[in-house]
């Protein structure tokens, strides 16, 4: 159904497949060369922009690592995610505590550990994000402004204001109306009450490489970049970008073993193909068949007869499936024991998971170089 070839180099399929031919499954094998060129080609692509990894895509330690070796920031969720951060060296200037869902206590931690960033305006997402992340976070403008003024009161410095357009962001126009609620923002608070604020953190939201066509990056960089030469003229103000999904999705190879291929009835055209990695250790994001993963076998050829599969995780659980509705098609020479390997799942796979449910273990991850 899917060309690997068009998700991944031969070389570094061959690469994968000599470093994963022991590691038992299902496991999740991530590419750091990759995420290297991924950092380097979105820098390249906003070189005024100041990078802050979202920590939360994939908290690997050599992913931490690389990208601090790059120069990379980082967007925290949580305290426990800044203890890992700081560990590694990172100083608090170099982070943002992005979660809008904040213990006081936790505020209190961040800023005695020298974190200064700290805040989400509320940007409708649209369907066009395929991983919403809007309507939870955030708040409206004229409250932003409200609480912009109030925090100027309070004896605080209102610096900028933060968005974000929605994970897996199809619709690079989004940027465009965030931009424009963003202007909005400064201008009336410069003119109103000679606030003057100084950034915009524009969030994450830039792709990775699922089944549905994206743009390319540069097409982002290129559109984004005219929003706000429209808006802001040559005065753009600091911008800050929170990739995660962009950064590491399509650094990841989750391999899962087939356990059990199975057909309803002796009629039935659909076969079941249950696998020891599902939606509660590994394949989350697969919820309502959201985020739509290339999935590939060794059994893949030209020629070879395939037919459509409902994919199922391995607990004992009937919202352990992945995809139902939308129908994938698989060999139909494949049988238990044998492996899938699903394609771009660098990025919210590996933590983002439950702790044994029905005893199954948290899914691996290695690193290859
Ligand atoms: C999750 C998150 C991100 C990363 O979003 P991606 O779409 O994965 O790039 C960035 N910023 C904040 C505040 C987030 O919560």
């Amino acid at each position: 159904m899917f060309n690997r070839e068009d998700y991944i180099s031969d070389s570094d399929w061959n690469r994968f497949k000599e470093f994963s031919k022991d590691l038992e499954t299902p496991n999740v094998v991530i590419n750091l060369h990759q995420i290297k060129y991924n950092f380097i080609k979105l820098r390249d692509s906003f070189p005024y922009a100041h990078i802050y990894y979202a920590v939360k895509a994939n908290p690997g330690e050599p992913v931490l690592r690389l990208l601090n070796e790059l120069g990379s920031n980082f967007d925290i969720a949580s305290r426990y995610e800044l203890d890992k951060v700081l560990a590694l060296g990172v100083s608090g200037e170099r982070i943002s505590f992005g979660n809008t869902i904040k213990k006081a206590r936790d505020i209190e931690y961040f800023y005695q550990n020298g974190v200064r960033m700290f805040a989400r305006m509320l940007v409708e997402a649209g369907q066009s994000a395929d991983w919403p992340l809007s309507r939870k976070f955030g708040c409206h403008p004229d409250m932003a402004y409200d609480l912009l003024v109030q925090a100027r009161d309070l004896g605080l410095t209102p610096y900028g204001v933060s968005f974000h357009v929605g994970s897996q962001q199809r619709d690079i126009g989004i940027w465009n109306e965030a931009i424009a609620k963003a202007t909005y923002l400064f201008s009336s608070l410069e003119e109103e009450e000679g606030i003057k604020l100084s950034m915009i953190n524009m969030g994450g939201g830039f792709p990775a490489h699922y089944i549905q066509p994206t743009n390319p990056l540069s097409d982002y960089a290129s559109e984004i970049t005219r929003y706000l030469h429209d808006d802001f003229g040559d005065d753009v103000p600091m911008i800050i970008l929170e990739p995660g999904r962009s950064l590491v999705g399509d650094c990841g190879i989750l391999t899962s073993e087939i356990v059990l291929i199975s057909r309803k009835n002796n009629t039935a055209l659909q076969r079941w193909v249950y696998q020891d990695s599902g939606k509660f250790n590994g394949l989350v994001e697969t919820m309502d068949e959201s985020i739509k993963y290339p999935v590939v076998s060794d059994k893949d050829a030209v020629g070879e007869k395939e037919g459509e599969v409902i994919l199922a995780g391995p607990t004992c659980d009937s919202a352990d499936i992945m995809y139902e509705n939308i129908k994938y098609k698989l060999p139909l020479s494949l049988k238990a024991g044998d492996k899938l390997y699903w394609l771009s799942t660098g990025a919210y796979t590996g933590t983002y998971a439950s702790v044994e449910f029905n005893g199954f273990p948290p899914i691996k991850t290695y690193y290859m170089e």
